[in-house]
């Protein structure tokens, strides 16, 4: 059993605390949100009333927050807060630039550190079967492996310190494109008179197969457990999809990438958002292609 704080304990991050209670471990979570905090009391976490009794006692923190600007000043409150030697997890998506910094507050603090970003949804969180991708130093993933573990059934070491937000950004790039183009295909069928299921149960088993459809399907009925059955309730909301493929735009800009559907598919999210949709699930995007 080991002792975590767990830091943001929102759409992701409360299922995932969960997780570590269900694991064994002792958890004490923080949130700014009252209700968040009262969700994962009623699954076993601890609930503190500061960052600060949050961290008292812990060996591992683990953060899981909406933006980079926040992983960062949330760390920078951990270093008058946390002993040397604990190790600090960050599992939000941020861009790379905010992980490295967070990763050198922690080498300040003496502390060992890794991004931990996840793949997998809402669904996967409360499965237990994220995917991490993770960045940081051999001992220090060798550390964080059986927590990332007990919340994930795949834990990928994708290199040094900001490496698992590189490979983050990359995946939702695929992600924001494919959930459009899946959405297209579903607009393009009811305008030919083919059911949804039909569509369904030839493209899940033909070569137009990919997570869009299988797991989070943009229409209610072929995938009970999607959004779409739901009222498009995230989920994963249309506004931080933007803010990963945005991600992805400043990433290939610095690096000289040629992204152009990425650049289309965070065009099409910004328009969903400036429409006043950013709330919604980011599959609700076919509404807007169906309009
Ligand atoms: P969310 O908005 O549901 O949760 C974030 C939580 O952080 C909120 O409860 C908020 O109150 C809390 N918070 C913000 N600032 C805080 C602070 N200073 N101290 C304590 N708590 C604070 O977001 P989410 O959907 O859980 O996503 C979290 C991260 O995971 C994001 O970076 C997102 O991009 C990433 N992610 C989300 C999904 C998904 O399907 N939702 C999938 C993969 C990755």
């Amino acid at each position: 059993m080991k002792r975590i704080a767990f830091i943001g304990l929102g759409n992701m991050g409360g299922p995932m605390a969960a997780n570590l209670v269900k694991a064994g471990h002792a958890v004490v979570g923080f949130d700014l949100s009252a209700a968040s905090l009262k969700a994962t009391a009623d699954a076993g976490v601890d609930p503190a009333a500061s960052l600060a009794e949050a961290v008292s006692d812990a060996e591992y923190v683990i953060t899981m927050l909406p933006k980079g600007q926040h992983v960062v000043s949330v760390w920078t409150e951990l270093t008058a807060l946390v002993a040397e030697g604990t190790l600090l997890i960050d599992c939000s998506t941020v861009d790379v630039d905010s992980a490295r910094q967070a990763h050198g507050l922690a080498r300040a603090m003496n502390c060992p550190s890794i991004d931990a970003p996840v793949s997998g949804g809402t669904t996967g969180a409360t499965a237990g079967t994220l995917t991490f991708m993770v960045g940081g130093s051999d001992e220090a993933f060798a550390s964080g492996l059986p927590i990332l573990e007990a919340m994930g059934r795949k834990v990928v070491h994708c290199g040094g310190d900001g490496a698992g937000q590189a490979a983050k950004i990359c995946n939702n790039m695929i992600l924001g494109i494919s959930m459009i183009g899946v959405s297209e295909a579903f607009v393009l069928a009811e305008k030919l008179g083919l059911s949804h299921q039909s569509l369904f149960d030839v493209a899940s088993t033909s070569s137009g197969q990919c997570w869009s459809l299988t797991t989070y399907c943009p229409v209610p009925g072929p995938v009970p457990s999607s959004p779409a059955n739901a009222d498009y309730r995230p989920g994963f909301a249309a506004a931080l999809m933007l803010k990963d493929l945005a991600l992805a735009q400043d990433a290939a800009s610095l690096a000289g990438a040629q992204t152009p559907l990425g650049a289309h598919a965070a065009n099409l999210y910004a328009a969903f958002e400036a429409a006043g949709h950013g709330g919604e699930d980011f599959s609700a995007i076919i509404r807007m292609l169906r309009t």
